[in-house]
C-alpha cells in the first residue's frame, strides 16, 4: 500500500504514526498517510514565516510565472492526480454531466491559470498639488489552508494559489479523508517552488486546530462544516487572525409556475445530485408552485431511477459511493426523521446491497420548513420538493434558514426571475442554474454560510491588508 508523506521546507517529512485512507466504494483502505502532530504542526509554520520575506518580496511577474508553472505540475501529472481523487472521494472519473475527478482536475488547472493572471492594481485616492494618496495591498504573512473531503484538490487550489498569488506563504491540511491527492500535488509543486513556500501537514482535527491557534499563522481559510468554522472563529482570536470561512449550505430554488418541467428537470436533477449532493452550493431545497409541482417530481423520479451508481473508476459509473460512513449515517438519518414526519418517498431511500457506501437518489415529498430534512443540510443524494401556492410565501420559505450560501430562480422569464433572485438572502443567486462558480466572480456565504469571499478580484484581496500611503507635498 503507498504510504503519503507531509511536506516541510521543500522536503518529505514522515511521522512515528501513520493513517489509513479509506476507498469509499470498498471501505477498504488503499493508502496510508503520516500522522502530523503538534511538532509537524510547528516546524510547517516556522518553514513558511522563513520563507516569507523572499517569496512576498519577488516581482509580482515572477510569482505570476510560478502559478502558471503549478498549472503545467497539474496538467503533466493530471491522469495520477485524477485517480487519487477518484479513489479517495468514490467520485466516478467521468461522472453525470462530465462532473467527475476528471473535471476536479480541469477546474483546478484553470483556476490555477486564471488566478495567475488576476492582478491587484494601486488604487490612487487622490493625486493633486496637495499630495497624493495611495492604497496599497499587502500579503499578510503565513496563511493556514484547511480543506475538506467533497473536492478535495480543487478546493485546495482555490485557498492555496491565491494566497501564493499575493505573496503568502502556505501551511494546508487536507482532510484525514482525502489527503492523498494534495499531498502529491503539494510534493509535486515543491519541485517548482522555493522551499518553504507551500507546506502541508496531515492529520485529524486536531492539527487542524493547531494551526488556528498557533501564534505565526497570519490568516485561515477554511472550508467545511459551519460546526467546526465557529470553533475556527474562536480559536482565531489569540492573535486576531484573519478569516474567509466556506461554510456549510442548504441551498433553495424556487421554480416558477411558467417554467416547463420536462425541460428543466434534467438541470435541476444535475443541480441536486451531482457528486451526490455532496458539494456545498448543491441545490438542497426544492420550492415548486404547487401547478407544475406533481409534473416535476415525475421528471425528476424518471431521471433518479436512471442513474447508474458504482465505482468511479467504471466509465459508465453516474455516481460513485457517498465519500464516509459518517455522511451516510447522516443521510440514513435525515430519511428516517423525513419518514416519521410525513414525508412521501417517490423513489430511493435506501442504500445499496453491496459494499460501500452507495445510496440510491431520493426524491422526497409532503414536507416542507420544520421538517428535518428540509430544514438541515443533507450534504447527500436526497432532495426534499416542496409544494407552494404563491411567490412571495416562497420567498419567505427558501429565507427561513441560517445558512446562505446559494439560491436560484427558474422561469423562462430571466427579468422577474432576476427580481425574486435579489430577495434571496445567500452570496450567490442563479437564475435557470444552480451552483457553477468561476474563478473570475467572487463566491461566499452570507449569515452562516461563512465570511469572506474567494475567486476574482475580491478574493485576492483577501489575502492582503490594505496600506494607506498618504504623501503630503
Ligand atoms: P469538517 O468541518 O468536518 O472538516 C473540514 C476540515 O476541518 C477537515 O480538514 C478537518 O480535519 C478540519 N477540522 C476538524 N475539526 C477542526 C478544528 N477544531 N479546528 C480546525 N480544523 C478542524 O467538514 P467536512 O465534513 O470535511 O465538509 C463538509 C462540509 O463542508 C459541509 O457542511 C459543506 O457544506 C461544507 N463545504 C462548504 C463549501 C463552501 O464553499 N462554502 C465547500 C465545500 C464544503
Amino acid at each position: 500500500m503507498k504510504h503519503y508523506l507531509m511536506t516541510i521546507d521543500g522536503a518529505s517529512v514522515d511521522s512515528s504514526e501513520k493513517f489509513d485512507v479509506i476507498n469509499p466504494a470498498t471501505e477498504k483502505a488503499f493508502a496510508t498517510c503520516a500522522l502530523g502532530n503538534d511538532e509537524s504542526v510547528n516546524q510547517a509554520v516556522a518553514a513558511a514565516r522563513a520563507a516569507f520575506p523572499a517569496w512576498s518580496a519577488l516581482p509580482d511577474s515572477d510569482r505570476q510565472n510560478l502559478m502558471h508553472a503549478l498549472g503545467g505540475v497539474l496538467e503533466e501529472n493530471m491522469q495520477e492526480l485524477v485517480e487519487l481523487v477518484s479513489l479517495e472521494t468514490g467520485k466516478p472519473v467521468k461522472g453525470m454531466n462530465d462532473i467527475g475527478a476528471t473535471m476536479e482536475l480541469m477546474g483546478s488547472i484553470g483556476w490555477t491559470h486564471v488566478t495567475a493572471d488576476l492582478t491587484l492594481e494601486e488604487e490612487v485616492v487622490k493625486d493633486d498639488d496637495s499630495g497624493k494618496v495611495v492604497l496599497l495591498r499587502k500579503p499578510l504573512g503565513v496563511v493556514a489552508s484547511i480543506t475538506p473531503w467533497n473536492w478535495p484538490l480543487l478546493i485546495a487550489i482555490w485557498h492555496i494559489i491565491a494566497a501564493m498569488r499575493t505573496g503568502n506563504t502556505v501551511v494546508i491540511k487536507p482532510s484525514e479523508n482525502t489527503p492523498v491527492a494534495t499531498a502529491r500535488f503539494v510534493e509535486l509543486a515543491n519541485t517548482v517552488l522555493p522551499k518553504g513556500v507551500l507546506n502541508l501537514v496531515m492529520g485529524y482535527g486536531e492539527v487542524g486546530a493547531a494551526l488556528t491557534a498557533h501564534d505565526d499563522v497570519n490568516k485561515i481559510v477554511f472550508t467545511g462544516s459551519t460546526p467546526t468554522g465557529k470553533k475556527i472563529m474562536s480559536s482565531a482570536s489569540g492573535n486576531l487572525k484573519r478569516l474567509v470561512l466556506e461554510l456549510g449550505g442548504n441551498d433553495a430554488a424556487i421554480v416558477l409556475p411558467d417554467a416547463n418541467p420536462a425541460e428543466l428537470a434534467p438541470q435541476i436533477f444535475g443541480a441536486a445530485f451531482h457528486n451526490n449532493g455532496q458539494t456545498c452550493a448543491c441545490l438542497k431545497r426544492l420550492y415548486v408552485h404547487e401547478s407544475i409541482h406533481d409534473e416535476l417530481c415525475a421528471e425528476l423520479v424518471k431521471l433518479a431511477e436512471g442513474v447508474e451508481l458504482g465505482e468511479g473508476q467504471n466509465e459508465s459509473t453516474d455516481l460513485g459511493p457517498l465519500q464516509n460512513r459518517e455522511q451516510l449515517k447522516i443521510v440514513e438519518d435525515l430519511a428516517a426523521l423525513a419518514r416519521e414526519q410525513g414525508g412521501e418517498f417517490l423513489t430511493g431511500g435506501e442504500r445499496l446491497d453491496r459494499a460501500g457506501y452507495f445510496y440510491k437518489p431520493t426524491i422526497v415529498a409532503g414536507l416542507s420548513n420544520g421538517n428535518s430534512l428540509v430544514d438541515l443540510e443533507q450534504f447527500g443524494p436526497i432532495l426534499p420538493v416542496i409544494k407552494y401556492s404563491n411567490v412571495d410565501e416562497a420567498v419567505a420559505l427558501a429565507n427561513d434558514n441560517p445558512n446562505g450560501l446559494g439560491g436560484s430562480v427558474w422561469s423562462p422569464d430571466t427579468k422577474a426571475a432576476a427580481d425574486i433572485a435579489a430577495r434571496l438572502e445567500c452570496g450567490t443567486a442563479w437564475i435557470n442554474s444552480h451552483g457553477a462558480v468561476q474563478p473570475d466572480v467572487p463566491f461566499g456565504g452570507i449569515k452562516q454560510s461563512g465570511v469572506g469571499v474567494e475567486f476574482g478580484r475580491h478574493g485576492l484581496e483577501e489575502c492582503t491588508s490594505l496600506q494607506a500611503l498618504i504623501v503630503n507635498k
